[in-house]
C-alpha cells in the first residue's frame, strides 16, 4: 500500500532514505531547513573553487551500498588515495601514528619517556585491571601518558572543547587505532607476519566534491516524483495517542502542516523532541540540554599556486593553533581548485556564538596565515581571497552520560510506532555518512513492512566497538 511519509532533514540519511521509499513508489516529502539539500555533506562553490564542510571521503562496510553509489555516480566518481599527517613541535608524523616513526623523529629523552608510560600503562593494565571511564583513561591505558600528554590530550580538548577526563570511551574505541608497541618489536624482530590494524587508504570522491553525491541524489529522488521543501524548518509534531498524524514547519514567517502515514526525523534528537507538544515532554525535557552538539567555522582560502603538500589532511594537536585539521581540497579531487591553482581549508571548532564563531573573517584569516606560518606553510602573499562557512553541528558531544539521555529520549519515542530518528544528529551518534545512508535506508525499508518498527536494529548500527575504518569497502 502506498504510503505518506514524511522526511525530517535532507542530509544523506534523509535523502537515502527517501531515495528507497521513491524505488517502491511511496508518496514522500522531505523538510528541509537550509536552502539545498546535503546537509554535513554540501560543497560551496566560490570562484571556480569547490569547498566541503571539512573534506569529506565516501567509504563503507556495505557492498551493496557502494555498488549502488557508483551506479548512481557513474564517471562523476573519482577513487583517490589518502596520507595523512600530525604537525608537531616542527615535525611531521604519519597518521595513525606509528611506533616506526615516532622512534625515528623523536628524541632519546622523549623516545624513553614514550616508551616507559607505555609499560607502566601495559602492567597496570594487567596487575591493577585498570578501567576506562573516561577518553583519557582509555588513550592513558593504552598509549602511555607521555603520548597523551604530546598527541593525543590537546588534541582532543580542542576538537570537543572540554577536558578528555569528560569524554566518554565510545568515541575513542572506534576513532582511534592502536599503536600497538609490541607488534611493532615483533614485527622489527620478524616473529610476527601479516599486516598491522590500519586505517584504509583507498576512498571514493566526486569530481565536484561530496555535494555533488547528495545533489545527483535529490535530482534522482524529484525524479521519482519525491517532493523536497527548502528553507522549511520542522517546528511541531502532533499526535494523536501512539502516532504521528502531522508535522508542522515554518517557510517564510509561516506555520505549514502536512498529514502523513509516517516519520523519518533525522534532524536533531533534541530538537525532535521540543517539536513534542509540551505537555508530553515535561518528563524528558531536561534530557535534551546534556545533549550538546560542537560547532566547526571552517575558513576557506583560495590560494595563488599550484600546490601546497601532499597530504589529504593534516592533523595539528597543539592547543596554541586554533585549528585541528588543515586541508588541500586538491588532493579530493583536481577540480576543486582552477588549473595552477590550489586551495587551502581549515577545520576550527567551536560552540555556537562563542569568540570564535563570532570572530570576524578578516581577523580570523590573518591568526590563521601567522599559524600556518609557523607550521610551515608561509601563504600569506598568495591569498587571493577567502570566505568562512560553519556548521552548528558538526560533532555531537559524547559527555560521560550522554547515553543515558539519550536513551531516556529514545524511550519517549519509543511508543510513536510510525516515527523513527535516524541519522548523526537524530541518533546522536559520531557517525560517518555511509552509516548514515544506510540508517536511511533501513528506517525505510522498516517502515515499508507493515509491522512495527524495529528502531533500535536501526539506530544502533555499526555500533560495534571496533575500528570503523578497518574492513571498509574501498576504492
Ligand atoms: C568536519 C566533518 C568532516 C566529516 N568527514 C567525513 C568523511 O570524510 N566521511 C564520512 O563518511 N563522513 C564524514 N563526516 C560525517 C558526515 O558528514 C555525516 O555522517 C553525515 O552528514 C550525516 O548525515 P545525516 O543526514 O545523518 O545528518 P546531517 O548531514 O547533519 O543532515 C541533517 C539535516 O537535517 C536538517 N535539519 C536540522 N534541523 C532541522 C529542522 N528543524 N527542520 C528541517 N531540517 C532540519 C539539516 O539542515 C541537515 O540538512 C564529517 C563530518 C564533519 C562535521
Amino acid at each position: 500500500m502506498k504510503k505518506k511519509i514524511l522526511v525530517l532533514g535532507g542530509g544523506p540519511c534523509g535523502l537515502s532514505a527517501a531515495w528507497e521509499l521513491c524505488r517502491y513508489g511511496h508518496d514522500v516529502t522531505i523538510i528541509e531547513k537550509e536552502s539545498k539539500v546535503g546537509g554535513l555533506c554540501i560543497t560551496n562553490e566560490y570562484k571556480g573553487y569547490r569547498f566541503d564542510l571539512g573534506g569529506h571521503r565516501f567509504i563503507s562496510h556495505n557492498k551493496e551500498l557502494v555498488e549502488n553509489v557508483c551506479d548512481m555516480m557513474g564517471d562523476e566518481l573519482l577513487t583517490s588515495n589518502r596520507k595523512s599527517v600530525i604537525l608537531l613541535n616542527g615535525k611531521t608524523f604519519d597518521y595513525p601514528l606509528t611506533a616506526k616513526d615516532i622512534f625515528r623523529k623523536m628524541d632519546l629523552w622523549t623516545n624513553l619517556k614514550v616508551f616507559t608510560s607505555y609499560l607502566i600503562a601495559a602492567i597496570s593494565r594487567i596487575i591493577f585491571r585498570k578501567k576506562d571511564i573516561s577518553f583519557e583513561d582509555w588513550i592513558v591505558n593504552r598509549f602511555g601518558r607521555t603520548l597523551y600528554n604530546l598527541f593525543f590530550g590537546p588534541y582532543t580538548e580542542k576538537l570537543w572543547g572540554i577536558s578528555p577526563k569528560l569524554i566518554s570511551t565510545d568515541w575513542a574505541s572506534q576513532r582511534i587505532s592502536l599503536l600497538n608497541l609490541k607488534d611493532v618489536i615483533f614485527r622489527l624482530l620478524k616473529l610476527k607476519g601479516g599486516t598491522p590494524r590500519t586505517y584504509a587508504k583507498g576512498y571514493f570522491y566526486p569530481r565536484k566534491g561530496i555535494g555533488q553525491m547528495f545533489d545527483i541524489m535529490g535530482e534522482d529522488i524529484s525524479e521519482r516524483g519525491g517532493r523536497i521543501i527548502l528553507n522549511a524548518t520542522v517546528a511541531r509534531i502532533l499526535v494523536n495517542h501512539n502516532s504521528v498524524e502531522s508535522v508542522c514547519y515554518t517557510q517564510d514567517g509561516t506555520l505549514k502542516t502536512l498529514d502523513c502515514d509516517a516519520v523519518i526525523s533525522t534532524i536533531p534528537l533534541p530538537d525532535l523532541i521540543k517539536a513534542f507538544p509540551g505537555f508530553l515532554t515535561t518528563d524528558v525535557l531536561g534530557h535534551t540540554t546534556p545533549l550538546r552538539f560542537r560547532s566547526v567555522r571552517f575558513l576557506n582560502i583560495l590560494v595563488d599556486l599550484p600546490d601546497i603538500s601532499d597530504n589529504t589532511w593534516m592533523y595539528v594537536s597543539e592547543g596554541k593553533y586554533i585549528t585541528t585539521r588543515i586541508q588541500e581540497p586538491k588532493r579530493r579531487s583536481p577540480f576543486s581548485a582552477p588549473e595552477g591553482k590550489t586551495s587551502v581549508m581549515l577545520e576550527i571548532p567551536c560552540n555556537e556564538h562563542d569568540e570564535i564563531w563570532n570572530c570576524p573573517k578578516e581577523s580570523l584569516l590573518k591568526r590563521c596565515l601567522e599559524d600556518l606560518k609557523e607550521l610551515g606553510f608561509d601563504i600569506k602573499g598568495k591569498v587571493i581571497d577567502s570566505f568562512t562557512t560553519s556548521v552548528t553541528h558538526g560533532y555531537p558531544v559524547y559527555s560521560l552520560d550522554y547515553g543515558l539521555h539519550r536513551q531516556k529520549l529514545f524511550d519517549f519515542l519509543e511508543p510513536y510506532e510510525n516515527l523513527i530518528t535516524c541519522g548523526r544528529q537524530g541518533t546522536f551518534r559520531y557517525i560517518f555518512m555511509d552509516t548514515a545512508m544506510e540508517m536511511g535506508i533501513t528506517a525505510a525499508q522498516n517502515l515499508m513492512l507493515d509491522t512495527a518498527c524495529k528502531k533500535t536494529d536501526v539506530q544502533l548500527m555499526r555500533s560495534e566497538k571496533e575500528l570503523i575504518e578497518v574492513s571498509s569497502v574501498t576504492a
